[in-house]
């Protein structure tokens, strides 16, 4: 029944209602039949004290049988209405004299009525028995003053529930109040999350104990809450900061501080707007430092770095501040300048900068002498894109180099012949898929928390005929110039799933492979109709394959660019942002690229344990990522110290020599059973 009522006040109110009731329904009980029980004794004993006094009085009567005097003697109980006859016999048993009460009429007198008592007393004179009266007398009169008893009672019991259930209600409050205020309380801080508020204590019983209780919580929950809210403040104003770094970083070159290439990239189009509209020309100067290799090799790398800090320092001060260098590599700058009016005022800006850096170097104790090569390009003659103009200076420089080093060339039509090196890699190029001179070589991505391999990346490699076995970098650059990159990737898809398949025939290994994508896919939807034709070729499930692209892909078209990738991964297949935090890497790119994993370029991990900025940025890319729920995936890992700390970074995957450097297929697939099987072993 309790469980019916729904509120602390209810079943306060009815707890007390069913006590109190009961406790005034038992008392009233005792209390009629107590009443009951007396008037019945009261009854009994005065009709005795009466037929005694009528026996004393009647003996006189019947010694001398005077009935008259007797029925005079007997009349006196008509002032007792609870007589109803009485009879005065003989010792004979015959009956001397009768009385009965006037209410009982002639057939009355049969005296069939029920609640009838006979009271008997016998009638003695000087010790002789002389006869017995007999007195008949009815309850009648008793049972009407009990029924009022208990019409009575029942509204002595009714007016004490009722002021009972008034007084219930009223005192229920004592204790439902408090409580009442500590759920609303309660619920207000759920609904608001305010946790300052606290709930009014007005009593030491235990309820006062749990408003106390209920008050300690709170304060122990407002001071977790402010110290939550001080650490995602400061979290917050932590990632910030390294965001901005980040900014900072994408754009410039960590070691001179100097613009990088993609700031070079981004400044190119608005000087290039500027020479359109002044009818001037932007010119472009390749510096490559003649010797800094055997510098590096014999002084240290600390002492390259500083170097190559000076030099920045040096040519910055003789350019324009409207004009740019930036180091686009290890010992290459670029230095961009704008309002060229002829190939003398670019000329003018290269012996200066020769100048500057013909003088002796006093570095770290050490006096050296150092030199540059420079090649100059100009805007628009040389080329009309930076890639043209920077190949062309590029040129140039050699030709420098060739000339002697130390010295300045502008470029000229007639240097392109000296490049015929790379056009034999061109046009072999474009037989060699057909003639089978490339192969697909795979590298494992650990799993850092299982140990186990969990994927692999398909890289290509050329077996050139003449040239001999070629790495990626020395053909893929020709290969995106000249467009051929689209149906060389083509292949690898094709043949990447091919492999996957025949490894799933084999039972070997259904683990994801990743293949590289030029940014040179994502201006048409070719690639995905290549993509949805060698799965289905295959017959292989879409999660075994995925895709890894730079930021780069991003550069021509964007929103065209975003559309195929977002299809992409409609098809099922992962995507990977490959070389994270290079180039034109930004934070917000993670957020906002529909991609599934990053790769954190190897040139961080490379600096991660010797670097606090670096560590500190790849800890905040890690924790990004995981707070974006990407995957990520650390590259070119070499040491173990490297991976003791991107375990401890919280880093999913790793990929590296350390762990195997890319290999042929069959000597991937031994490599793997091995690999695993050890894992599986050693726990
Ligand atoms: P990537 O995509 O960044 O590939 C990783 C490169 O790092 C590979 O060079 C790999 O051999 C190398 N690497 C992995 N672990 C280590 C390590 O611990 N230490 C060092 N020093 N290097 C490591 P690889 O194979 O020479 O490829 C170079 C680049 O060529 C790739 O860079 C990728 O951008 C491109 N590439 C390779 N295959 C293809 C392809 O099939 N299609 C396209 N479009 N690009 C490809
Ligand atoms: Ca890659
Ligand atoms: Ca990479």
């Amino acid at each position: 029944m309790f469980s019916r009522l729904n509120t602390i006040k209810q079943k306060i109110i009815a707890v007390s209602m069913v006590s109190t009731s009961s406790a005034i329904l038992l008392a009233t009980l005792a209390f009629a039949y107590e009443y009951i029980n007396t008037l019945h004794d009261d009854l009994e004993r005065r009709i005795e004290i009466e037929t005694a006094a009528l026996a004393q009085n009647i003996s006189a009567s019947l010694v001398f049988d005077d009935t008259d005097a007797a029925r005079e003697i007997l009349s006196s109980f008509s002032v007792d209405e609870a007589v109803l006859a009485a009879t005065v016999r003989d010792t004979d048993k015959q009956v001397f004299v009768e009385y009965y009460a006037s209410k009982l009429g002639e057939e009355g007198r049969a005296l069939g009525e029920q609640g009838i008592a006979f009271i008997s007393r016998k009638i003695v004179l000087d010790k002789e028995e002389l006869g017995e009266v007999t007195v008949l007398i009815t309850h009648e009169q008793l049972n009407r003053k009990i029924q009022r008893v208990f019409g009575l009672a029942a509204l002595i019991f009714a007016l004490a529930v009722v002021t009972a259930f008034i007084i219930s209600s009223r005192l229920q409050r004592a204790i439902s109040q408090p409580i009442l205020s500590l759920s609303n309380l309660a619920n207000l801080i759920a609904a608001h999350s305010n946790y300052s508020s606290r709930v009014d204590i007005h009593s030491r019983d235990e309820i006062g104990e749990l408003a106390k209780a209920f008050n300690h919580m709170l304060e122990q929950i407002e001071h977790r809450d402010s110290h939550l809210e001080k650490q995602v403040r400061q979290r917050t104003a932590e990632l910030e900061k390294l965001a901005e770094e980040f900014r900072h970083r994408a754009f410039h070159d960590a070691l001179t501080g100097l613009p990088n290439r993609a700031q070079l990239n981004e400044r190119f189009s608005s000087f290039t707007s500027h020479a359109r509209r002044t009818k001037t020309s932007v010119g472009l100067l390749l510096l490559d430092l003649d010797n800094f290799k055997t510098i590096n090799d014999t002084l240290g790398h600390d002492f390259g770095d500083e170097l190559l800090k000076l030099i920045a320092h040096r040519v910055q001060a003789v350019i324009r501040g409207e004009d740019i260098v930036s180091r686009v590599g290890g010992d290459e700058f670029v230095i961009m300048v704008q309002d060229i009016d002829s190939d003398q005022d670019l000329n003018a800006i290269a012996d200066n900068v020769l100048e500057v850096l013909r003088d002796d170097i006093v570095l770290l104790n050490q006096r050296i002498k150092s030199s540059v090569s420079i090649g100059g390009a100009l805007y628009p003659k040389d080329g009309g894109d930076l890639l043209t103009l920077k190949r062309n200076a590029d040129l140039a420089m050699y030709s420098a180099k060739e000339a002697g080093k130390n010295q300045y060339r502008l470029f000229n039509q007639n240097m392109t012949d000296s490049s015929t090196q790379r056009l034999i890699v061109q046009n072999d190029l474009q037989t060699a898929i057909e003639r089978g001179e490339l192969e697909i070589y795979y590298q494992p991505k650990i799993n850092l928390r299982t140990g186990l391999a969990n994927g692999s990346e398909a890289l290509i490699r050329w077996h050139h005929p003449q040239e001999g076995f070629l790495n990626p970098n020395e053909f893929i650059p020709f290969a995106e110039e000249n467009g051929l990159i689209l149906p060389m990737d083509h292949f690898v898809i094709r043949s990447v799933c091919y492999q996957i398949a025949l490894w799933k025939q084999k039972g070997n290994t259904s683990l994801p492979v990743a293949i590289n994508l030029s940014g040179l896919h994502f201006q048409s939807e070719e690639i995905l109709r290549v993509l949805r034709g060698a799965l289905k070729d295959s017959g292989i499930a879409s999660h075994l394959l995925e895709v890894e692209l730079t930021e780069a892909f991003l550069i021509e078209d964007p929103d065209r660019a975003l559309s195929i990738l977002k299809k992409i991964r409609r098809l099922g297949i992962k995507v990977n942002l490959d070389d994270f935090g290079t180039g034109y890497s930004s934070l917000s790119y993670l957020r906002s690229l529909p991609i599934d994993i990053v790769k954190l370029d190897k040139s961080f991990i490379d600096r991660i344990c010797h670097d606090p900025q670096d560590k500190a940025i790849t800890q905040g890319i890690i924790t990004l990522a995981r707070d974006l729920k990407l995957g990520i995936v650390a590259e070119g890992v070499e040491l173990q110290e490297q991976i003791d700390l991107l375990t401890a970074m919280g880093c999913e995957t790793v990929q590296g020599y350390f762990y195997k450097p890319p290999c042929p297929a069959p000597e991937f697939e031994s490599w793997l059973e091995t690999f695993n099987q050890q894992v599986v072993i050693d726990r």
